[in-house]
Order: C-alpha cells, then structure tokens, then sequence
C-alpha cells in the first residue's frame, strides 16, 4: 500500500513536469474507484494551469486555482508519466493530458483509490478531521502527550489514527516504536512526556529517511519518472518474526493489533 513517503516520493516526481503546465483534457476509462469518479472532474479542471501539487496525509492536492483536485492512490494505485503513444493497460483507468503534451496516468488494480474535486479544500469531509502532518512542528511532544492522556487504546494504534497524526502507517509503527523503544500494546495514556517526546521524533525519524529512500512498501512501485522502483527499507522490526534484533540478538516478536501485524523487540522495548 502506498504510505506517506511513497505520496511524497510521487509528489516530488510530478511537481517539476506539471506546475504551471494547464490541462487540456481528462479521459476517464473506469469511474469506478472507491468513490466514483465525478462526471464533471474534466469540465471543472480543463483549461486551468496547475499552480500547486502538495499533501496532506496520503491525499495529493493538486491546485487548479480556486478548484482543488484530490487524489488518493488506494491499496495499489500509481501516478506515472506515460508517452501519448503508449496504449493505456487494462488498469489504467484515467489519464490527464496537459498543454505540452505531458501524459500523467493512474494506474489502480484495486480501484480503492480516488479522483474527486472540491472548491473547498479545508472543509473537505475527507481532509477536514486529519490530524497534523508528522513533519511540521504541530506534531511534537506536548501534542502527541495530549493525545495519549486521552485514550485507552495501545499507542501503534493511537499513531496510526489520523485523527492523531496523519500517514503513521503500520510498517512505519513498527518501526517508530522501536526506535523509541515501546512496545506497541502499551496503553497510550500510561505514556510520559519524555517516552512521547522520544516516539515524536521516532517517527519524523523514519518517515524521513523513508521518504530519503524513495518510498519502501508497495513492491512493484512506479516512480512518478516513469521508471520501476523497487524500494525496501532497511527494517528493524517489520516482517522479521523470529529473526534477531539488529541491536541485541534477541528474536524478534510478532503480535496482532487490530487485525494487523505488529513486530517488536521484547527486550530493546519495555
Ligand atoms: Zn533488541
């Protein structure tokens, strides 16, 4: 699944080749993504120049003046570059086409992804409730204290709640836990401000050397150049049930949170 350094891995791809560009035309193939895709998406954008591309969590901004198209790229999606020439595949199911010939294509399998526009970003009902973004100062120890004093709940899933923190996914969990030395069941609100102020920068840690990296967790990975990337992050924790811990030797445990995988080290995390 594409996670916060993927996005902005994509993100960072596209902006040189598409700002200022304006796009000409949009050809839906399969409107059928997780919400449909509306059917005046090219009559509200066509003819504008793209003057933004930003983020906000795992949702990709792109600003056509006073309209916002938004963009999410689901279980599977990918945006790339494609040649006029080349024939769209069986999952490509939108392309825009700009005014110097600039083909973007999104390709989604799954087709959880989404293609909306809105005319008021900041009230959107799938923006207007995220959290703060990891790596702005919003996001910092006294915050992430606060939160936790408030819930029940263990902190992976507390981090991974965007209400909480935006793009904290499950393989970045992992590892931010383990970087500040906490296991994922602990409850939240038995925290102190120092463990906070540690799992704070934890995350900003890992979320930035995976955006570094180009991304880690979808496999066959398109970067926005075009090229297949095949990116893996070098994890401490993640998918290594069994195997020794990088720091102590010790096996490394696997538990399940919430129907999903979470991995630890029983004796670096305590
Ligand atoms: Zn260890």
């Amino acid at each position: 699944m594409p996670e916060l350094p993927e996005v902005e891995t994509t993100r960072l791809g596209l902006l040189p080749r598409l700002k200022g560009r304006v796009l000409k035309r949009i050809v839906v193939r399969n409107p059928r993504l997780r919400w449909p895709v509306p059917d005046d998406l090219e009559s509200q954008l066509a003819g504008r120049p793209l003057d933004s591309l930003s983020r906000r969590g795992k949702y990709l901004l792109f600003g056509f003046g006073s309209v916002t198209q938004i963009v999410h790229l689901g279980m599977s999606g990918s945006l790339r570059f494609a040649e006029a020439a080349e024939p769209a595949a069986l999952h490509d199911h939108i392309d825009w086409l700009f005014d110097d010939g600039t083909l973007l294509r999104l390709r989604d399998p799954r087709r959880f992804g989404a293609v909306l526009w809105t005319d008021d970003v900041t009230r959107h009902p799938l923006l207007a409730h995220l959290g703060p973004e990891p790596l702005t100062p919003a996001f910092d120890a006294v915050y992430l204290h606060a939160q936790c004093q408030r819930r029940t709940a263990a902190i992976k899933q507390v981090i991974m709640d965007a209400q909480v923190v935006v793009g904290v996914g499950n393989i970045y969990a992992s590892e931010s836990l383990f970087h500040a030395g906490i296991r994922p069941g602990t409850a939240a609100r038995r925290l102190s401000r120092p463990a906070c102020a540690r799992l704070a920068a934890a995350i900003r840690q890992v979320l930035t050397a995976a955006i570094a990296a180009g991304g880690s967790s979808l496999r066959d990975y398109v970067h926005s150049s075009g090229e297949l990337g095949y990116f893996q992050l070098q994890t401490r924790v993640y998918d290594r049930a069994g195997l020794p811990c990088k720091t102590c030797a010790t096996p490394i445990r696997r538990i399940v949170q919430g129907q999903r995988a979470s991995f630890y080290c029983p004796a670096c995390q305590r």
